[in-house]
């Protein structure tokens, strides 16, 4: 296996898939693949309960908080958050820190009046906005902000507050990432293909005074109401991806949980950052305090060289540093399952080939 920086669908832990793959067409001796298993089972539900438990255990998730395994995407998150969290009023506040920011806001216009408190735009959405620049309206429905920009390589250094206004975050990227304190989110979500686990499950978890007043005409899966109340089985839930993020989580505990993984993470972008800083052939524009601890974007001084840089690169056994085609330069994700000596190895490749070329 090669090493995989792909922002995702990315790096999996090998250890996970190798119990995946043993437990493929047996799982613990019933003679057939979870996959082919009813959701309904006692079997599939003690999966499924055990994988919610871990998470909340990972994450010290509040006992007044529900966990949702969803299907459609955090892109789905967009539209289901304004249909669920105005209950009854006009506005939400939404920051706006890049590409999936301006995504989350276009799919909210549809249904409200948005209310952009801050914006990093006049910087190229190199930075994060202070807590002082949030003009944050009292009255708004909840507050939404985008923890990590994949894209952008941007994350906040801090949890906005935001009063008794709820605040919603799109964790996609960032997830179990490092330690939060989840009380100071109303609603937190994350599409699971960066750091839980396989493409087409959907992590949701808010607060239980925020669910059962959505907006008239919400179709019944878009409702956070009705997954809760059939603990996210209204209807055949993506099963195997439930399946293989409780594996993920139980390898999580075994590294030390979130904490510990927080530890590694930042030992692994610090050292990247300053792999890139030292050197005058490759740059970050993010402002220090905002750089990514999960996806670190970066350019080559000669953009002519990054067709090199990607083709000599993959065969050296690094995969997928290309940037995305909205920002061009190249890009390393680095979420929990890429392991610290990948990360050295990234940088051992980026020091030869400034050697050969720069
Ligand atoms: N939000 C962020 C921050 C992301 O990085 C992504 C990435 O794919 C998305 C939303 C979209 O997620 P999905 O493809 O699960 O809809």
């Amino acid at each position: 296996r090669k090493l995989n920086f792909s922002a995702g669908p990315a790096a999996l832990p090998e250890e996970v898939l190798k119990q995946a793959q043993e437990e493929m067409l047996d799982w613990h001796g019933h003679g057939l693949s979870i996959m082919e298993m009813s959701h309904r089972s006692k079997e599939y539900v003690s999966v499924a309960e055990q994988a919610e438990q871990d998470l909340r255990d990972l994450m010290h998730v509040p006992d007044n908080y529900k966990v949702l395994f969803l299907q459609g995407g955090a892109t789905s998150q967009f539209s289901m958050i304004p249909m669920n969290l105005l209950r009854g009023k006009k506005t939400a506040d939404y920051i706006n820190t890049g590409v999936w920011s301006i995504k989350a806001i276009k799919e909210a216009q549809r249904y409200c009046d948005v209310n952009i408190v801050a914006t990093t735009e006049h910087n190229n959405f190199t930075s994060a906005p202070t807590q002082n620049q949030l003009k944050l309206d009292a009255s708004a429905a909840y507050v939404h902000y985008t923890p990590n920009e994949t894209i952008g390589g941007v994350e906040f250094d801090y949890i906005p507050d935001t009063g008794s206004v709820p605040l919603v975050a799109d964790m996609s990227s960032s997830i179990l990432s490092r330690a939060i304190d989840v009380s100071r989110f109303g609603l937190i979500y994350a599409g699971a293909q960066k750091n839980i686990g396989p493409a087409g499950l959907t992590v949701v978890i808010v607060r239980d005074d925020l669910i059962g007043q959505t907006l008239a005409g919400t179709p019944t899966m878009f409702d956070y109401a009705v997954h809760a109340a059939s603990d996210s089985m209204n209807n055949t839930p993506p099963t195997f991806g439930w399946y293989l993020a409780g594996l993920i989580f139980q390898w999580l505990k075994r590294q030390g949980g979130v904490e510990g993984m927080e530890v590694i993470n930042r030992r692994k972008a610090e050292k990247l950052y300053q792999a890139i800083d030292q050197s005058s052939f490759y740059a970050n524009p993010v402002a220090i305090a905002n750089r990514s601890w999960m996806n670190v974007p970066f350019t080559l001084a000669d953009a002519n060289l990054d067709n090199l840089f990607i083709e000599e690169s993959e065969q050296a056994g690094l995969l997928n540093l290309k940037g995305h085609r909205s920002v061009g330069g190249m890009r390393a994700s680095i979420y929990n399952a890429v392991p610290e000596a990948a990360v050295d190895a990234l940088i051992e490749f980026m020091q030869y080939f400034e050697s050969k070329h720069g």
